[in-house]
């Protein structure tokens, strides 16, 4: 039957579905969800940066319902929906199979930041992205998970490039009306508001609740009338502050973290630590256990068995280690109650527990009371085995207890539309079920399947979205610097070049800048009209990085004032937005840190499926996904102490692969204007990458190795 509109009660219904949707980042990884806040208000769904909360803030309520009277655009928004409840409802799912008993007790996964997506920037980087993909996938996997972090009212902060080139760093307030969060609300509907001691205080705080499709991941919030100004500061920045803040946040975030999970009744059968921030959680547990009777012997012993861990960088200063006078004070008034003193609890962040000179160490504490402890990537792990070795000075470094599980990417998160219409239109509308699969990926070998003309077409697709946005976007900036040498922006890059993608935190051992010291050689390549080459880099330094800074002052510099200048862009701003439209438009994704000290790295996974070849030192996750025919190495499985050396040693070795492989592949076409050896790559890339370094595989394997094994 055909009605011509949908009646009074079905339109409430979707217009409450719509509301609830809005409020769980599931449409962040569902493509039709997000083209119905889209279409709605198409600009604001621009200008609010893909915010769905936002959007159906700016449509009425009056201009929604009638803007439902629209039959189809009705029945899109009830499909969406409908997906939406069968995804919330779905009874078959991996982790009931495989671990039913985590979903009474589930897993509980405490990190100081997760990044989920751009419109709630509450991560700086890497680690919370791993931390939003690892939720994503538990998800998807049906997986008992809930997860812990803060509130970070100002978020991580924008950059912004001044006349000198030099970044500089602001921050907006967040609202929480127009953010897919919801208060925790106690059973008289007020917020539950729970109290943690430091320093000397009673600290209150809140908590906000994000939907990450089945699973909630609880923020923390201190900015509640009965605390001091300065409590009510503490959550207001990721990392912000100076190392007083950054204790105080991770008593917040451990002490703090499990006692609103005890509030909530959640009772989890394990604890995750992200990185060494979270470790105070295990004090926590153990002061819980005192308080029932326990010796602090058998209250250390059980924690352990109740907690794991995951180290994520080999660099020094990437492990928080705090005073003992500082110690003393962030956690006089909770010490206290563990009954400890001062030297033992030092000691349980000490390599050398007698050593009263030696700080308390965050990773030792996390290390020395959990029950598994991994790297995050083979060579990561070997070398935190040889880091930590000093721990356990009666075993080998082969013995140290730390495995290592590999990153991987939320793929349905990363995946850019004209990838996911191509597998729609190749598959039919439940392509998305099978993402995760070898098979699926196993096709790319078959050229009866997919042509290579279709994937070139695709990849110009993708390169043509990149250079548009990068327009858009510099145009922005330049409007901003009003420079006397406007770049004609409409006609800025090259949609038929060779497009090389940088984009990561600006810390020195990632090497930004390493590709120009072969200036006069880059030179030569950008000028080489028949092989057109270019560069787009991004990233953020950390506001007290100057080294950082200094990196991207020079790029910005080369970009503006070279002979470089047209080939060469620095987008500012880098977050998961332009992560996205990076990774998918550019040919090749440059990765070249100063090895080993790349733990994992994941921007290179993110790259994979849209048909972006890694070009990277075998370093991290790159080690272990290079075979030789799936994209670029720099160097090989080695590397020389001297940092000169090394540094001169891998800018050679990448100039020399640019020019000797990746350039003469992909601008080798045949009659029919294709690079057949080119798409063969991709195709490998693809195959061979995608159903590994994704988190639907790393999560299952977190869940057989740690979460399940005792
Ligand atoms: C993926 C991602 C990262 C991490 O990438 P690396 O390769 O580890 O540097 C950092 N920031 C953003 C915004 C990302 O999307």
């Amino acid at each position: 039957m055909n009605k011509p509109h949908f009646s009074a009660d079905e339109i409430t219904e979707l217009t409450v579905g719509l509301n609830q949707l809005a409020r769980n980042l599931w449409w962040t990884w569902n493509q039709e969800a997000q083209e119905v806040f889209q279409q709605l208000s198409p600009r604001g769904w621009q200008n609010l940066y893909h915010n769905a909360v936002a959007v159906l803030h700016e449509v009425s309520n009056y201009e929604l319902r009638v803007r439902l009277q629209d039959r189809d655009f009705a029945r899109q928004a009830r499909a969406v929906l409908d997906n939406f409840q069968t995804y919330l409802k779905e009874a078959k799912t991996w982790g009931r199979e495989n671990a039913p008993h985590l979903l009474q007790n589930p897993v509980a996964y405490f990190s100081a930041e997760f990044g989920f997506h751009e419109t709630l920037p509450i991560s700086a980087g890497g680690l919370g992205i791993l931390a939003g993909d690892h939720a994503k996938s538990a998800s998807d996997l049906g997986l008992g998970f809930v997860g812990v972090t803060l509130f970070y009212r100002e978020g991580y902060f924008q950059q912004t490039v001044n006349q000198d080139n030099w970044q500089s760093e602001y921050y907006t307030r967040l609202n929480p009306r127009n953010l897919p969060i919801e208060p925790v609300l106690d059973a008289k509907n007020e917020p539950l508001v729970c109290t943690v001691e430091i320093a000397m205080n009673e600290v209150y705080f809140q908590a906000w609740r994000v939907n990450v499709g089945r699973c909630p991941v609880y923020l923390l919030d201190t900015n509640r009338p009965e605390n001091e100004q300065h409590y009510r500061d503490l959550t207001l920045r990721v990392y912000g502050g100076d190392s007083t803040t950054r204790i105080m946040q991770e008593v917040l975030l451990g002490v703090g973290g499990v006692r609103l999970l005890r509030a909530l009744g959640v009772q989890p059968s394990v604890f995750h630590m992200n990185e060494g921030h979270a470790a105070f959680l295990t004090l926590e547990l153990v002061r819980e256990k005192l308080a029932e009777g326990k010796s602090f012997r058998d209250a250390l012993a059980r924690t352990k068995a109740e907690c794991i861990f995951t180290t994520h960088t080999p660099v020094e200063a990437g492990h928080d280690r705090f005073s003992r006078d500082l110690v003393n004070y962030a956690l006089n008034r909770f010490q206290s109650q563990l009954k400890l003193s001062l030297n033992d609890l030092m000691a349980l962040g000490r390599v050398h527990p007698e050593d009263a000179n030696e700080p308390f160490c965050m990773t030792v504490l996390a290390l020395r009371v959990s029950r598994a402890a991994n790297g995050v990537s083979e060579l990561h792990g070997q070398v935190s085995r040889q880091m930590w070795h000093c721990l356990y000075p009666d075993k080998s470094p082969d013995e140290v207890p730390i495995g290592h599980i590999t990153n991987g990417v939320h793929l349905l998160g990363w995946m850019k539309g004209p990838v996911r219409r191509f597998w729609r239109r190749k598959l039919g509308p439940t392509w998305e079920s099978s993402v995760n699969s070898a098979d699926f990926w196993q096709r790319l070998t078959d050229p009866e399947f997919i042509a290579d003309e279709e994937i070139w077409a695709l990849r110009y697709n993708l390169r043509r979205e990149l250079i548009e946005f990068t327009r858009r976007r510099l145009l922005i900036q330049g409007l901003r610097l009003s420079q006397d040498d406007f770049i004609a922006f409409d006609q800025l890059l090259n949609p038929d070049a060779l497009t090389i993608g940088f984009a990561r935190r600006f810390a020195t051992y990632k090497r930004a800048p390493l590709i120009f010291q072969q200036f006069e050689n880059v030179l030569k390549l950008v000028r080489d009209k028949q092989r057109p080459i270019q560069f787009v880099f991004a990233g953020k330094a950390h506001p007290r990085d100057d080294e950082g800074k200094r990196f991207i002052q020079h790029i910005i510099h080369l970009s503006k004032y070279s002979e470089l200048k047209g080939y060469l862009v620095f987008i500012e701003n880098y977050d998961v937005h332009v992560g996205r439209q990076m990774v998918s438009g550019c040919d090749v994704w440059l990765n070249n840190p100063r090895r080993p000290l790349e733990a994992s790295g994941t921007s290179g996974m993110k790259a994979n499926c849209h048909g972006c070849l890694n070009f990277s030192i075998l370093d991290g996750w790159w080690r272990e996904g290079y075979d030789g025919t799936n994209g670029f190495a720099i160097g090989d499985d080695s590397h020389p102490d001297s940092i000169e050396e090394q540094d001169r040693r891998d800018s050679e070795n990448l100039y020399q692969t640019l020019t000797e492989e990746i350039i003469p592949c992909f601008f080798d076409r045949d009659a029919d204007g294709i690079p057949r050896q080119w798409i063969q790559k991709i195709r490998r890339a693809m195959a061979t990458l995608v159903p590994q370094f994704n988190t639907w595989r790393m999560v299952q394997e977190y869940t057989r190795r740690c979460y399940l094994f005792k």
